[in-house]
């Protein structure tokens, strides 16, 4: 049986910062990754979300600046982001958050990204193998750390068997091995597959690589521009996010299953028609979204193709998101759950690179330290207000429709400060009577998750 002190079930952001950092400490690291294809990359490789876009002060939780990335990982330096409600809009130009990156943020190349973390990584010693897909890990509790015998069995689908010393669960928000391995340390009435991943609390995300008119490209190739308040559901909106060469992502995500007949005031939202019986497709959205800003003045089909080289397949790709909240590891069976694994991807805008890789590298330095007890402590500590302001705005957006949206951004537009209103500086939100209502809404709502907690799981729980 192979044997390394920290197996790590994933090569996302998640993973590979865990291998990482594991690895620079000095620890045996293995990485398993199932391996996904995609038009835009050779060989398989991580199931890279492309949506790509990291804002000023992510890269100081991240802890990795864009200077030390390839440069054809960075598409585009961003100076703002631009909201649309229905009929009103704002544009921020600042998040309001002290960063050393001295743009509003980037957009990237997800899938070089992730190949770059990769090579990172196995500079410094850990071994990546893709195209592994793990069924399972057995933990023999009874088994000391400093024993030669290993206290996790990982199991792959080839039938080959990884013995390791700490296991970092990094298999993203499907939680496929997660949810399996966390069942075991769970009460017998309470699996995680029911308390994490209820399908109601699921969301889809689908995009598609267009190639826009040079003129436009060249408008929005600075911004990144979010619809919201038109089309219905918790955390459904479009985006439009620019790549390079003319050509923008133009992705949605929406929660699964939602019934169109349990949508209120249907007629507000402008990406739905009169004649929809059930909740339209995610390409149905985009094409109406394309038409409602652009085909006025261009023809969509013919001005907007789809470039089919990339993306997953055929110019567009689809994901599944968890828009659980984050929950804790058991740590003490010698097991960390880290990235989208661990809930840490915003339930509200879906961001979530920044707080895998900073995950990661805690589970993976504690790992090769051996010693894995203070890794809930830790991730708190470093990532935990950035995790509880999205768990927050999640909750009180959470039944926004598009009036509150449209009045949302005009009180946001109405507040024009010398430096422009800001994306987290709620401080801004403090003036005017609407804004004052939403900003003791906010602190209310925050003050509440910091002291009733804001994870769904938590390390008591476990029973070992
Ligand atoms: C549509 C969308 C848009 C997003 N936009 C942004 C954005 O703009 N900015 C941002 O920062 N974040 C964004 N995110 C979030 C970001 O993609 C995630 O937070 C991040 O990918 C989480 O990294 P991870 O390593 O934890 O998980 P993942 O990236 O999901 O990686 C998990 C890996 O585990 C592998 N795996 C799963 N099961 C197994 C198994 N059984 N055996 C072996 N390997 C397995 C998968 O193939 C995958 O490669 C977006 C997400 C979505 C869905």
């Amino acid at each position: 049986m192979e044997r390394v002190d920290v197996a790590i079930i994933g090569g996302g952001p998640a993973g590979m910062a865990a291998a990482h950092a594991a690895a620079s400490e000095g620890a045996d690291a293995l990485v398993l990754e199932k391996g996904v294809p995609r038009a835009d990359r050779e060989g398989m490789g991580p199931d890279s979300t492309d949506a790509a876009g990291i804002l000023d002060y992510w890269v100081d939780l991240m802890e990795i600046h864009p200077e030390e990335m390839p440069d054809d990982v960075i598409h585009q330096e961003l100076d703002r982001a631009e909201f649309v409600g229905p009929t009103e809009s704002c544009t921020l130009t600042s998040t309001g958050i002290e960063s050393s990156y001295d743009h509003f943020g980037y957009t990237f190349h997800r899938a070089r990204f992730d190949d770059w973390l990769r090579e990172r990584a196995e500079m410094v010693g850990a071994t990546y193998r893709v195209g592994v897909r793990v069924r399972d890990v057995d933990t023999d509790l009874t088994v000391d750390t400093d024993s030669d015998e290993p206290r996790h069995r990982v199991h792959t689908a080839g039938g080959e068997t990884v013995g390791a010393d700490f296991v970092v669960l990094a298999d993203g928000p499907q939680r496929t091995v997660t949810n399996q391995v966390l069942d075991d340390y769970l009460p017998a009435d309470m699996t995680a597959s029911e308390r994490l991943a209820a399908p109601e609390v699921n969301h889809i995300a689908y995009q598609e690589y267009r190639r826009f008119p040079e003129e436009l490209f060249e408008k929005l190739s600075t911004a990144i521009t979010f619809w919201w308040g038109h089309m219905p559901g918790h955390t459904a909106y479009p985006w439009v996010f620019p790549n390079e060469n003319n050509i923008c992502r133009v992705g949605l995500t929406m929660p699964i299953g939602l019934d169109i007949d349990a949508v209120e005031n249907r007629e507000d939202y402008p990406l739905l028609a009169p004649g929809d019986e059930t909740i339209p497709d995610g390409e149905t959205y985009i094409r109406r979204l394309l038409e409602l800003e652009w085909g006025d003045e261009y023809d969509i089909e013919s001005d907007f193709p789809l470039v089919e080289d990339h993306g997953k397949r055929d110019g567009t790709e689809t994901y599944s998101i968890s828009s659980t909240r984050p929950i804790e590891s058991p740590v003490e069976a010698g097991i960390a759950v880290a990235g989208g694994a661990m809930g840490t991807t915003s339930a509200f805008h879906e961001g979530g690179d920044h707080v895998a890789i900073r995950s990661g590298a805690i589970a993976g330095e504690l790992a090769a330290d051996g010693d894995l007890s203070s890794y809930n402590d830790r991730w708190q500590d470093t990532i935990g207000n950035e995790l509880v302001r999205n768990v927050t705005f999640a909750d009180i957006c959470r039944a926004y429709g598009p009036d509150e949206w449209d009045r949302t951004f005009e009180t946001v537009r109405g507040m024009l400060t010398a430096k422009g209103p800001s994306l987290f500086s709620l401080n801004a939100l403090r003036s005017g009577f609407a804004g004052l209502r939403t900003y003791y809404r906010y602190k209310k709502r925050k003050r509440q998750f910091v002291r009733d907690g804001y994870t769904q799981l938590i390390e008591s729980e476990y029973v070992y």
